[in-house]
Order: structure tokens, then C-alpha cells, then sequence
């Protein structure tokens, strides 16, 4: 089984770094331009994907694994700090975009010098 479309190229931030089972990156065909997000997660992460394979992909690789980076200003947890960015951006616009390493304890993805303690 090989789930990698070469010569695709992808549109959607959240699949621009997924790795395939063997750790190669894989692209996706970007089917339509639309960024409707029409696939939600049933697990009620917070997660949505404007294609069905994203969404697969996620509960497959990332939902059923332990989040370990966590918003700062509300309790969504994320697999990966850029889709902490991402929800910051998003969600909690003018806020500063890091993340919590909840396993390391400590702040990730900072980009400025300001300080918070956690
Ligand atoms: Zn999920
Ligand atoms: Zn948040």
C-alpha cells in the first residue's frame, strides 16, 4: 500500500507536512479550491478538514495519539505546533502565536521576546 500521489501538489496547510508510514512527506491532490472545512472531526477535537482523506488521515495518525502541545488561552491540544499557529491565528487573533509543550513543560514555537511563565 502506497498512499503517496506523486507529482500532486497540496493547497492545505494542515496535510504540508504529514509523513506516510515509511516517514516520507506525502502531498495530496488539492481536488478543489474551496477552504470550506466540511469534515469534522467525530471526536470533537476542535479539528476540521476541508477534504475526507485529511480527516482519515487524522484519526489515524494524529487523533488517536496523545496531543502534546496545547493552546495557550483555551484547552485545545494539538499534535503539532503549527497547528497551534494555525488555531492561534485563527481563533485568537492579535494573541501571540506559541504553544505549550505539556509533556516538556515548557513554551515552543515562540517568536519574541516578551516573557510568560507557565
Ligand atoms: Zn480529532
Ligand atoms: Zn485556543
Amino acid at each position: 500500500m502506497h498512499v503517496k500521489l506523486a507529482g500532486y501538489k497540496c493547497c492545505l496547510l494542515e496535510d504540508k507536512n504529514f509523513l506516510n508510514e515509511v516517514g516520507e512527506p506525502v502531498r495530496y491532490e488539492c481536488l478543489d479550491n474551496a477552504p470550506t472545512k466540511k469534515f469534522v472531526c467525530p471526536n470533537l477535537c476542535g479539528s476540521s478538514f476541508s477534504h475526507n482523506y485529511s480527516l482519515t488521515r487524522h484519526l489515524k495518525y494524529e487523533c488517536g495519539q496523545e496531543p502534546r502541545f496545547k493552546c495557550p488561552y483555551c484547552d485545545l491540544h494539538y499534535k503539532r505546533t503549527s497547528n497551534v499557529t494555525q488555531h492561534i491565528r485563527t481563533r485568537h487573533v492579535n494573541c501571540t502565536t506559541y504553544a505549550i509543550d505539556i509533556i516538556d513543560n515548557k513554551i515552543v514555537g515562540i517568536h519574541f521576546t516578551e516573557k510568560k511563565k507557565y
